[in-house]
């Protein structure tokens, strides 16, 4: 479903991807987790191209948004061309960024209906689905500050669904929430894993990427360390890994 090539992104001077490549299939959880500093939330972030690679490819369902030149730079595709793209893929932050202004269903209901399209009352329909699905729908009045920070969390991911997604990008999605709501937070997106949704997770949570990812990447310095299944990962010898893991036992 999508496939980065030989990602390179720079800030100014510091170069903070280099040279990461990587490829998800549908159905498959991948997660990264590494060091704080080590680029996880640029690679995700150039993935749904709310940044740009300086250079690589950038390939969704087999088809190039952007791609490398003979001179090794991206080259996107057209702006109206990337429109496209984007409902490719839902992005959880974080910090939720709801708008605080609507309500939860407005907040769900909102990009359907300005993005896709969608009528008012199809909107809402799959809107309540997805609440009920998430354990939400004597919610769908209230206004985010109402909501606990995982219920908050849960409504972003409610909103990330609505558009329907091939794959869903989640970036450290439980670690603004105490230990007791980020619980609710992962009982979700473990369904969403039974269920096959596509996922990349960017997360502290060993345990959780232990149980639930296909493969999981480590980071560190702008480069992948080390690649495997979670059984490769947890019993691996290289040290930086084994310590960065350790940490968190
Ligand atoms: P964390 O675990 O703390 O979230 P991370 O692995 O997600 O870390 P990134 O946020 O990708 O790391 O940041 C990687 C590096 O890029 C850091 O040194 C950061 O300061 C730098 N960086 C990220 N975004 C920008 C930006 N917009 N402008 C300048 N530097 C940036
Ligand atoms: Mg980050």
């Amino acid at each position: 479903i999508l496939e980065i090539n030989h990602m390179k992104k720079s800030f100014d001077k510091l170069e903070v991807i280099k040279d990461i490549s990587l490829s998800v299939n549908e159905g498959e959880v991948l997660s990264i987790i590494g060091p704080s500093g080590s680029g996880k939330s640029t690679v995700l972030r150039c993935a749904a191209m709310l940044e740009k690679m300086n250079s690589g490819d950038l390939i969704y369902l087999g088809e190039y948004a952007a791609h490398n030149n003979t001179e090794g730079k991206s080259v996107y595709m057209a702006k109206k061309e990337l429109r496209r793209f984007h409902k490719y893929y839902g992005l959880v932050f974080q910090n939720f960024n709801l708008f605080p202004h609507y309500t939860v269903l407005k907040n769900i209901t909102d990009a359907p209906m300005t993005v896709d399209k969608v009528s008012k009352k199809e909107a809402e329909e799959r809107a309540m689905v997805l609440l009920k699905k998430l354990g939400l729908e004597d919610k769908k009045e209230a206004y985010p500050y109402q909501l606990s920070g995982g219920q908050q969390q849960r409504v972003s991911i409610a909103r990330a669904l609505a558009l329907q997604p091939k794959i869903l990008f989640f970036d450290e999605p439980t670690s603004a929430l105490d230990p007791e709501l980020t619980g609710e937070v992962l009982k979700v997106i473990k369904e969403l894993a039974k269920e096959k949704m596509t996922m990349i997770i960017v997360t502290h949570e060993m345990q959780f990427a232990k149980e639930l990812s296909d493969r999981i990447i480590f980071m560190e310095n702008g480069k992948i360390q080390e690649e495997g299944t979670p059984e490769q990962i947890f019993s691996t010898e290289n040290t930086r890994v084994k310590d960065f893991i350790g940490k968190f036992a």
